[in-house]
This record gives structure tokens, sequence and C-alpha cells, in this order.
């Protein structure tokens, strides 16, 4: 993620399991028919079944972006101030609430069960290292974050396979 998502709590034997977790996908995703009739209503994006990243990292943007006057505000009700700096002033950082636990983060904003359905309840407006962060595959490259993420929760990293029937069934949609 860019900027602030931060990884430091990431532990080394995660990372170290990342290194074979590319060159085998073990995935049952399967392409969608490419008849019309086969595809009425848009697949779950693969993040809607998974939210791993939403309960792995300490989310934090800077503190303009919970201002009234930044669009869009992300809602004052969802991020608390960040503790961490030792400095006299007050810190330009803030974090999701419930991303700054140490050892279970997990976002409040965050809705459902991790590797099932999950939702955002600020997804419009939720900050900017929200809005960087890339699933593996989605634009053709792995990302390390989003497969640590995923390990921590039990779950296999995302392969270019889990998005075959994403794609194309976006395409087929998008056809007149
Ligand atoms: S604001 Fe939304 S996208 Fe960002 S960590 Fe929280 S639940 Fe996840
Ligand atoms: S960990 Fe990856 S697949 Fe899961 S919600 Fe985050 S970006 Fe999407």
């Amino acid at each position: 993620m860019h900027g602030s998502r931060l990884l430091d709590q990431i532990p080394g034997e995660l990372s170290r399991r990342l290194g074979s977790t590319h060159t085998v996908c073990m995935s049952s995703a399967q392409p969608v028919g490419r008849n019309h009739s086969d595809v009425t209503e848009p697949p779950p994006h693969p993040c809607q079944s998974c939210g791993a990243c939403c309960a792995s990292f300490r989310v934090q943007f800077y503190w303009r972006e919970g201002e009234r006057d930044h669009h869009p505000q992300v809602p004052p009700n969802t991020w608390q101030e960040s503790h961490e700096t030792q400095a006299a002033e007050p810190s330009p950082w803030r974090i999701m609430r419930g991303t700054g636990d140490k050892h279970h983060p997990r976002c409040t904003s965050l809705r459902g069960r991790i590797g099932a359905f999950v939702s955002c309840d600020v997804y419009s407006a939720r900050p900017s290292p929200c809005r960087a962060f890339k699933a593996s595959y989605e634009n053709g490259y792995a990302h390390p974050r989003c497969d640590e993420a995923r390990l921590r929760h039990g779950l296999k990293p995302l392969c270019k396979a889990d998005w075959v029937a994403w794609h194309s069934a976006k395409q087929i949609l998008a056809e007149p």
C-alpha cells in the first residue's frame, strides 16, 4: 500500500513462506461461458470474499483526509489520532479504528466474515491507503502485501486464474 499501510508487523516466517506461493496456482476458478445468457450479473469481486488486508495492517493516513473540506472525507467516527509519535506536536497521522491493535488488527469499518463475505462500511470514503492497495494479479502482477494478508488468515494467495471469471464476465456484460 502506498505510503502508510505498515508491513513491519509481518512475521519473518510469513515472508519466507511467500517465496513459494506464486509458482503453483491452486485456484479452482473457471472461465465463465461465452454465451451472453450465462452471465446476467457481475460476479463478486475476489476481495468481497476476502477482507484479509483490513484485518492485518495498520491503516494510517494523513490528517487532511479526515477533514470536512477533503473529498471524500473519511468519516470522523471511523478513525482516531495516531499516538505512536513521541513528539510534543500533535500527530499529523490518523489511523482507522481497530487497525492499531498490534496483535489482532481489524478495521472497525469492516463487516462480515473474513474469507467468506465482507464489505466496507465506508467504501466510497475509505482512506487513500485502502484505495491504493492492490489485490494480487488484479492488474496482472503479484502484490506481496495482499498475499501476506491472505496467508495471515489462512487463505491462499490469489493467482491469475482467480481473475479469469471476473474479467470475462465483466467483458461480456460490457458488450452491447
Ligand atoms: S476503511 Fe474499509 S477498505 Fe479500509 S481497512 Fe477499513 S474496512 Fe478495509
Ligand atoms: S487481501 Fe488482497 S484479495 Fe483480500 S481484500 Fe485485500 S486486496 Fe483483496
